[in-house]
């Protein structure tokens, strides 16, 4: 380990959980240089941007950093070592980028942190040794990993299973970017597990953009039922979760498993996006409306309350009144926990940019949007009810505004009071006051132990 680089990182992060994740392996490789995270930008001698390509308006986040920090290069601080990472560089680079910001000193690839340590090593007149490098991406050690996660005292952390993707739906520029699916061997997703939960992580997250297709890669590879059953044996770790999942590979055996092992939670984050047959065979999904409707219905069946999530993109090319009409009422039908709903944005090189016209206007983009969601605010309201005065259990993820914050298992946002330190206990909390987005609880120390067995939400929602 190299202990003297006295310099400071900051590092900003958009896009998904898989950029979170990214941001965080980077993290931990700068600490084990010895390089420290900085309280703010202004104080950081290494300024990283993780960017998200996935809308125009993420990318147009990472172009407005770009010069705002090429400027303050330029004219203030022409010492900084500027790195720009994710899935605005991608897998293959991007020249153009590269030719307009000069002021970036390195490139770093979705999930690929190495071209920065071996800039600072080089730096430094230090060449980078192979073997400790394969050594620690090995992964093979719980000490050899991961100094961020301490010192965040993170209680919930995601770790990347699949690599890419190799789906090739029409509006998504995830495959360009992250290349294609590349599955991660099962015994070095454990170690790292293993190495989080000593350092005091009680909940993961499995993360991949299609998950259910984790190990379709590799000839005969395990699958994610497999992989579940393994992390579940990790003693200290509290809770699993993954996402995302295709509707296409939810088999009944992973439902199954997924019900089964009292460790991994009953919510499932599966897109549907949208609800009519045309704009999703346009959107080449593979898979119809009434498909995602028997999926739920299986999800429930195993899960009565369980909860599910599911992304929407409103005004995809061609999106008739009528069509768009059949997304709100399988929504309204449905009654889905939580809805992340996005305004289509044609981005280069996808099949729906080159051969479909982006012809539904951006205010009826918007009237769609808002539309949806209002309904899935009601909806959300209705089954959050449900949980007033119901006793709950959450793990307590950290302390916001002088108020402990958790999740329970179906992923729902509780707040509440507490003298004592709660961070990364599961506690039991009452539910004394609910909205669509959160709820507020109260600390139950004098109650009893068990959990009344939950009805079914979403049938009384
Ligand atoms: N792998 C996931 C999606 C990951 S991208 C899946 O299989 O569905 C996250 C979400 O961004 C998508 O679910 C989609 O709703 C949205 N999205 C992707 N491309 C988009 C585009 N061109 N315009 C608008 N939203 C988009």
């Amino acid at each position: 380990m190299v202990e003297f680089f006295a310099m400071k990182y900051h590092i900003q992060t958009l896009g998904c959980q898989m950029n979170t994740a990214d941001s965080q392996r980077l993290a931990s490789e700068l600490e084990k240089l010895g390089i420290e995270s900085a309280a703010s930008p202004v104080d950081a001698d290494v300024l990283v941007l993780n960017t998200c390509v996935v809308r125009q308006h993420a990318e147009d986040k990472a172009l407005g950093w770009l010069h705002r920090v090429s400027h303050l290069k330029k004219h203030h601080r022409p010492d900084v070592i500027v790195g720009l990472m994710g899935c605005l560089v991608g897998v293959k680079g991007n020249a153009k980028v590269q030719a307009a910001f000069p002021a970036v000193d390195v490139f770093m690839a979705p999930s690929e942190p190495e071209p920065m340590v071996q800039h600072l090593l080089e730096r430094e007149g230090l060449a980078l040794d192979e073997q400790s490098t394969q050594n620690r991406y090995a992964l093979q050690d719980a000490d050899l990993v991961l100094p961020f996660h301490e010192q965040r005292n993170l209680v919930s952390t995601h770790v990347p299973v699949v690599y890419g993707c190799s789906h090739a739906c029409a509006f998504c520029i995830i495959p360009f970017r992250r290349g294609i699916e590349r599955s991660r061997p099962v015994g070095e997703i454990a170690a790292e597990v293993r190495a989080l939960v000593t350092q005091g992580v009680k909940e993961i997250t499995l993360l991949g953009q299609i998950v259910d297709r984790y190990g379709y890669d590799v000839p005969d590879g395990p699958n994610l039922e497999q992989l579940l059953h393994v992390v579940h044996e990790i003693d200290g770790l509290e809770r699993i979760r993954f996402l995302t999942s295709h509707p296409s590979y939810m088999t009944d055996e992973l439902l199954d498993t997924v019900a089964e092992l009292p460790k991994v939670t009953p919510h499932i984050e599966v897109p549907v996006q949208a609800g009519d047959d045309e704009v999703l065979a346009n959107m080449k999904r593979g898979y119809v409306a009434e498909d995602y409707r028997r999926l739920v219905d299986r999800i429930r069946e195993r899960m009565p309350s369980g909860s599910i999530a599911c992304d929407i993109i409103v005004g995809f090319p061609g999106e008739s009144s009528e069509q768009f009409q059949r997304t709100y009422d399988l929504l309204a039908e449905l009654k889905l926990d939580k809805v992340h709903i996005a305004k289509y944005s044609p981005r280069p090189g996808t099949v729906s940019e080159r051969r479909m016209q982006d012809n539904v206007p951006v205010e009826e983009k918007e009237r769609r949007h808002s539309t949806l969601d209002e309904m899935q605010a009601r909806v959300q309201a209705g089954i959050n009810r449900y949980y007033l005065g119901r006793t709950v259990e959450v793990l307590v993820e950290d302390n916001h505004k002088g108020k402990w914050r958790g999740r329970t298992d179906t992923n729902k946002l509780v707040f509440f009071d507490d003298p004592t330190d709660r961070n990364g206990q599961l506690v039991k909390v009452e539910i004394t006051q609910t909205g669509p987005w959160s709820m507020q609880a109260q600390l139950h120390t004098h109650l009893a132990d068990s959990i009344p067995e939950a009805i079914p939400i979403h049938a009384i929602a």
